[in-house]
């Protein structure tokens, strides 16, 4: 599994080839850039083109961890959940994904068609092939880009206010059941705490085997209620940046020691 030596991860970062801005090589460079040890690339419905393993960019070993961000629905709430793989990931994970995103793809083109957005490409062949994941994103940047919206905050308004985007309907703890069927290790991503509190055990009922604690932005008090938590459903906590590369974001400013993962990589190398 990961080299020994490794100290800095970031186990929660995106590429171009979903909502990301930067295509995956270029992050794998801003990562040896920056110093990052261990790495995942966690799209969203989408494993990116990159495999798991070491890769010297510029000099510098980068340790990559098989991954990816799964969409579900729970209880009228959408949730992401994240997928490491202790090796290569399995061809039945691939095939969901695949599917996972002509279902974007169709989205994509229902929104346009409801919101009568002229002037608005439906998706592309990579994305209707499910090699590239169409998000609310890409549909907000479109939009302005036309000039149906001034800025992406409207974009996304006009989104909440019609419904015409609707959630990715797939079930959360069916995510979770198949991940961990394909042989996963399962983290839910970014866990708000209220909701943490409310569906956690019906997650863990499914499967689930981590907490995203941490995170750039939870406070202290969080952290310590996710451990908590942890400790009670015997979870793994795992990180990240969940780093697009908008807004001038630097990757590397947010890392996460080998101390607080080694519950987790000791899970992965198990699997
Ligand atoms: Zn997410
Ligand atoms: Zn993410």
């Amino acid at each position: 599994m990961t080299p020994d030596a490794a100290r800095r991860f970031d186990l929660h970062m995106h590429t171009n080839r979903s909502d990301g801005r930067y295509d995956p090589e270029e992050v794998l460079a801003r990562c040896a850039a920056t110093g990052l040890d261990v790495i995942a690339l966690t799209d969203h419905d989408l494993v990116a083109p990159v495999s798991p393993g070491v890769h010297t960019v510029d000099g510098r070993d980068i340790f990559v961890i098989g991954a990816a961000e799964i969409s579900g629905h729970h209880d009228g709430h959408e949730f992401h959940l994240l997928v490491y793989f202790p090796g290569e990931i399995p061809e039945e994970f691939r095939t969901f994904c695949t599917r996972q995103m002509q279902a974007r793809a169709d989205r994509y083109a229902g929104a346009i068609e409801q919101l009568d957005l002229e002037g608005l490409e439906g998706p592309d062949e990579a994305a209707k092939a499910g090699e590239r994941s169409l998000t609310r994103l890409h549909l907000a940047q479109a939009m302005v880009e036309a000039g149906h919206a001034t800025h992406l905050r409207d974009a996304f308004n006009t989104f909440r206010d019609t419904q015409a985007v609707p959630s990715i309907a797939f079930s959360f703890t069916d995510a979770i059941r198949m991940a961990v069927t394909h042989g996963g290790i399962t983290s839910w991503a970014h866990p708000p705490m209220q909701h943490a509190r409310t569906y956690l055990k019906t997650f863990v009922d499914a499967g689930l085997q981590g907490l995203e604690a941490h995170r750039p932005r939870v406070s202290g008090k969080d952290r310590k209620t996710f451990k908590k938590m942890a400790k009670r459903y015997n979870l793994v906590l795992t990180g990240g940046s969940d780093w697009h590369g908008w807004n001038g974001h630097q990757l590397g400013l947010f890392h996460v020691n080998r101390v607080d993962l080694e519950p987790f990589l000791e899970l992965l190398s198990a699997a």
